[in-house]
């Protein structure tokens, strides 16, 4: 599929922590981080079946809906987002996420929060068959067992000799590949970027150890909401380490862990490794956003 080559990249600090960050986004501009490790194993499934269309759900700034998007160009496969919020069909522009997926040659179905609530419905499902033919459902987010199955490639062998590590929680779908393919030493911590009770169920479905724990307290007030504290902090990353993040997940998930660091919650001599697992992609969307309320934007 695709070729990448991960690098493992050492963040310093003046104290005994070591913090090293895992480049997942650097596998592809689109098909970024999770979202690859998730559609791997789905899209060689949509193949071995001859399915040859994909359909999936997604915010308007989902880097699910851009990977699904950009793969069904790349591999062959016509895609359809259904997508949250009915509002968006009239809008004069579509965002740059949608605006993207839509230059892959993907089609929307823009409906309301209420119809998307019911999306994992068999009836909601059997029109959508109805309205676009038969399609390899991708359930939002990309969270399925072939998901999981491809986020446990996430951790290799020599990842052994970390105490932590740490990920960004949206679904719970990377964490559970992650727990799964780690060593029982070692402890994962999730960082959800909203605020979900439903979280700890989830991830127990999926993970087969119990050496995790979610850490709830910084999503900032819920998923996509945004601060200039977390703005600020993500730019003095970004000139510190070269490492660029996004401010949905990975910029919450490290300021977090510094936070915490901080707050010596970490005994001295640990060897964190954080997984970036990408998202970028979705920062233009974001800084037209901040720009209309004249808030700082994210460096790029
Ligand atoms: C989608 C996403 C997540 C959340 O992954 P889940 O498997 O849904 O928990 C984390 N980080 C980034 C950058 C993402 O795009």
């Amino acid at each position: 599929m695709i070729n990448y080559n991960i690098q493992n990249q050492k963040i310093s600090f003046n104290n005994s922590i070591s913090v090293v960050v895992k480049r997942e986004d650097l596998i592809h501009t689109f098909i970024s981080g999770n979202k690859y490790r998730k559609l791997k194993y789905n899209l060689l499934k949509a193949r071995e079946i001859n399915s040859s269309a994909l359909l999936t759900f997604g915010g308007a700034f989902s880097n699910h809906i851009a990977a699904v998007a950009f793969a069904g160009k790349k591999y062959g496969f016509n895609t359809v987002g259904i997508i949250r919020g009915e509002e968006l069909e009239h809008k004069s522009e579509l965002n740059p996420t949608l605006a993207f997926a839509k230059s892959c040659g993907m089609k929307f179905k823009f409906i309301s929060r209420e119809a998307y609530r019911t999306k994992t419905n068999l009836e909601f499902i059997n029109q959508l068959k109805i309205e676009f033919g038969t399609f390899y459902l991708i359930p939002e987010g990309g969270t399925n067992e072939l998901a999981i199955k491809g986020c446990e490639e996430i951790l290799l062998p020599e990842d052994a000799d970390f105490d932590y590590v740490c990920c960004a929680v949206g679904t719970g779908g990377t964490i559970s590949g992650i727990i799964n393919a780690s060593n029982k030493y070692q402890k994962i911590l999730g960082f959800p970027g909203l605020k979900g009770d439903f979280l700890q169920q989830d991830i127990r479905k999926f993970a087969n150890q119990d050496n995790w724990k979610l850490i709830t307290d910084y999503h900032f007030g819920g998923y996509g909401k945004i601060k200039p504290e977390l703005i600020s902090f993500i730019n003095k990353f970004r000139r510190d380490n070269n490492i660029p993040l996004d401010p949905i997940y990975t910029g919450k998930m490290m300021y977090g862990i510094f936070d915490l660091i901080e707050k010596e919650f970490f005994p001295p001599n640990s060897k964190i490794l954080v997984i970036h697992t990408g998202g970028l992609q979705g920062i233009a969307g974001v800084n037209d956003m901040l720009k209309r309320k004249n808030q700082p934007l994210i460096e790029v």
